[in-house]
């Protein structure tokens, strides 16, 4: 027996497993193989045995699904979710370390409660750290390359660990150089001193603007497109005319026209539909050509819904 058989068999690693209830728009397929890596020991025994396979396929992190649409027919490949001793966060004097599955409110809320600031805009992020340095999530000003000092890498190809200072991750708006097949162990953030009572304050300043102007209680992923350079998606979806436009059972959200929201029952297959049709009639209506922000993971392929 392969060394992955050996760990399906004792279930460590699952076979497919819905991955709708990890995203924050609760819909797709399931994951072919799925792994919940909650110790740097058992990850790498998984890697391991996933490098090994003669037929491995892709391998997919998946953080606090808050800014993917994984498709209908779900991942075929392997799906790591990071959780126990990767949701830690552990405070040196001015440097937070956090898991690559911490969830960046967490470390927003420990770093101030310590009396450490400048990551409180993380309060916003409804992600993970891993999820947040691969995006360069940022809001309110800061973002994540504004903190971050290096992180541990994980190449689920090879398996090989390293340590890469954020100067080498070429981090950019809502980009960095950071491959599918890298994971984000842990990474390191400077901070700088900040009264607990002025940091909750801009902490409470974030959530408020968020309950405002976003489509709170709704199923989404946040932006769904980047903002081109100078401009902003919202406004551009927005004077095309395209709050309220629907496609199944997603829509563009009234309250922020870059969000596109889902009732339960919708499939992904409607969100994506919906977000070629935004873009097809931004660029048909401004000659801007809108880039989603959003990750589509798996196949959406229009051969899929013909089945
Ligand atoms: C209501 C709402 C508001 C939002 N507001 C903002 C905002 O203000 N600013 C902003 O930037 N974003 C925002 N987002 C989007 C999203 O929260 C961020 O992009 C966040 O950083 C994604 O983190 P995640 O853990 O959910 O990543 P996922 O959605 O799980 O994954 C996103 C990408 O990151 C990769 N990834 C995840 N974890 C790891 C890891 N450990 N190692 C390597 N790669 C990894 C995944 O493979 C995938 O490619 C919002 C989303 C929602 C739903």
């Amino acid at each position: 027996m392969s060394a992955f058989a050996a760990l399906v068999e004792a279930g460590v690693v699952q076979e497919n497993v819905p991955l709708a209830p990890f995203t924050t728009y609760k819909m797709g397929g399931p994951a072919r193989w799925f792994v919940e890596a909650r110790e740097r020991r058992r990850l790498r025994e998984v890697i391991a045995a996933w490098t090994k396979r003669h037929d491995a396929g892709a391998a997919l992190v998946l953080g606090r699904g808050s800014n993917m649409l994984v498709a209908d027919s779900g991942f075929d490949g392997l799906v790591i979710k990071l959780s126990g001793e990767f949701a830690d966060i552990v405070i040196d004097d001015d440097v937070v370390e956090a898991g690559g599955g911490a969830p960046l409110a967490k470390v927003a809320r420990t770093a101030a409660a310590a009396g450490r600031g400048g990551l409180e805009f993380f309060v916003g992020v409804p992600g993970s750290v891993g999820g947040a340095v691969k995006m360069n999530a940022g809001c309110h000003g800061s973002e994540t390359a504004d903190w971050l000092i290096d992180v541990d890498l994980l190449d689920l190809a090879s398996g090989r660990e390293r340590v890469v200072p954020a100067s080498d991750l070429d981090l950019a708006y809502r980009h960095s150089a950071l491959a599918d097949s890298d994971l984000v162990v842990a990474a390191r953030f400077r901070t700088q001193p900040r009264a607990v009572t002025e940091s909750e304050q801009l902490m409470r300043e974030v959530t408020q603007w968020r309950k405002k102007y976003q489509p709170g209680g709704t199923f989404n992923a946040g932006s769904v497109f980047k903002n081109p350079v100078g401009d902003s998606a919202g406004r551009l979806i927005d004077d095309v005319g395209l709050k309220g436009l629907s496609v199944g059972g997603a829509s563009v959200s009234t309250k922020h026209a870059n969000f596109i929201i889902s009732e339960s029952g919708a499939t992904s297959r409607d969100v994506f539909e919906l977000i070629e049709e935004v873009r097809a009639r931004v660029t048909e209506a401004t000659g801007v050509e809108l880039v989603p922000e959003v990750r589509l993971v798996g196949d959406f392929n229009p051969a899929e819904s013909d089945g």
